[in-house]
């Protein structure tokens, strides 16, 4: 989707990936399929390159070092580096005033009856690293449960955080310029299952100075990164009205797919214009949206999907369908609304996703 919104506005891309079956590879100008290690391969991707941006988290900041040594990697890979991990991820947010869950860090069983008395009876194992939609996440609410689940996630770094009984999850893209300007997308909500993002809402059916307080947030993330690129911040909006943030993805998030087809400028042309040091966009959004992901065996029924022509289907072309995979996602627009609390949502969201 980047590369897509980057041919619109008459740039090639070159896609690294390590397996040809990345849907990037479709409509790269050139792809090099190689492990992330491979020097020749990085040296390669180089020389084909002018700038360099990712949209997955877990390519290794060392890769992304050696890249930006060599090429300009926007993001920097100092900030890949922060996202990658659970702890330096809190530590930096925690440091710079900005509210998360309670947690600690775990690296080895010695506190650990301790840790589980602070976090509490519903708190939740998360490692440090390689986890995204839910994975390498337990609930634990005895020391033995956390014993247990830093044993079985192979006592690699981890967290313990306490569980949010949160009134709803909420995220902010924000992206920020090579002179610091930045320009937020309107605050989105997000439903979850199993984990993974099922639905977003744009606009968030949030009070208008939780919205503010939410990009304020946003805002003071990015400028303390010192962020040329693009950042999603994920965030708790507790029952008694605090954002607490959850993490952060340095890259376009799938809380921003409806930004392709609800906004001026989309969350991947957005980025293609920071990375390319072009000015930033308009965030400006014509109508409301509402995203329904396409998880899974969801997919193979895109033609019911496409059947309803207010539905607009987006489906990635990844060829094996595996349970928790995301395979494409379908955008609905419906008029501005001032009164959007009281649209209906349900209806609208119930035609989006093939009955199962
Ligand atoms: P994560 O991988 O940390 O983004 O978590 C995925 C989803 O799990 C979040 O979007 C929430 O729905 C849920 N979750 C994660 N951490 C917590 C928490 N501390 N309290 C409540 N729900 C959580």
């Amino acid at each position: 989707m980047i590369a897509l919104a980057g041919a619109q506005l008459g740039y090639q891309a070159v896609t690294f990936c390590e397996s040809d079956e990345e849907p990037a590879t479709h409509v790269c100008k050139n792809s090099i399929i190689a492990p992330y290690e491979d020097r020749a391969a990085q040296e390669k991707f180089i020389s084909l390159v002018d700038v360099i941006t990712f949209e997955f988290e877990n390519v290794p900041a060392d890769i992304a070092a050696y890249l930006d040594a060599n090429a300009i990697v926007r993001p920097s890979p100092g900030i890949l580096k922060i996202a990658q991990d659970r702890i330096l991820e809190k530590s930096f947010l925690n440091n710079i005033g900005i509210e998360t869950a309670p947690w600690e860090p775990i690296t080895d069983l010695t506190y650990t009856s301790k840790i589980i008395e602070k976090t509490g009876p519903k708190s939740i194992f998360k490692t440090a690293r390689f986890g995204y939609d839910g994975k390498g996440q337990e609930k634990v609410g005895t020391k033995e449960e956390l014993d247990a689940a830093w044993l079985a996630a192979g006592s690699v770094p981890a967290i313990v955080e306490g569980f949010v009984d949160f009134q709803c999850e909420i995220s902010v893209i924000i992206a920020r310029d090579t002179e610091g300007n930045t320009k937020c997308f309107d605050v989105v909500e997000n439903i979850h299952s199993n984990h993974i993002l099922d639905k977003t809402i744009a606009p968030a059916r949030v009070e208008s100075q939780i919205a503010e307080a939410a990009t304020e947030v946003a805002v003071k993330i990015a400028s303390a990164l010192s962020l040329v690129g693009l950042i999603a911040v994920e965030m708790f909006v507790t029952k008694d009205k605090r954002i607490i943030v959850n993490e952060i993805a340095p890259r376009p998030h799938n809380s921003g797919h409806w930004t392709i087809d609800a906004c001026i400028t989309s969350q991947f042309e957005q980025l293609v214009r920071v990375v390319c040091g072009l000015p930033l966009g308009s965030t400006q959004r014509h109508s409301n949206a509402l995203m329904q992901n396409l998880v899974g065996e969801d997919a193979e029924r895109w033609h019911e999907v496409i059947a309803n022509n207010e539905n607009k289907l987006h489906l990635y072309g990844k060829k094996t369908v595996r349970s928790g995979r995301k395979m494409g996602h379908v955008t609905r627009l419906l008029p501005l609304s001032p009164d959007w609390q009281n649209q209906d949502i349900e209806l609208a969201m119930s035609v989006m996703r093939p009955p199962t």
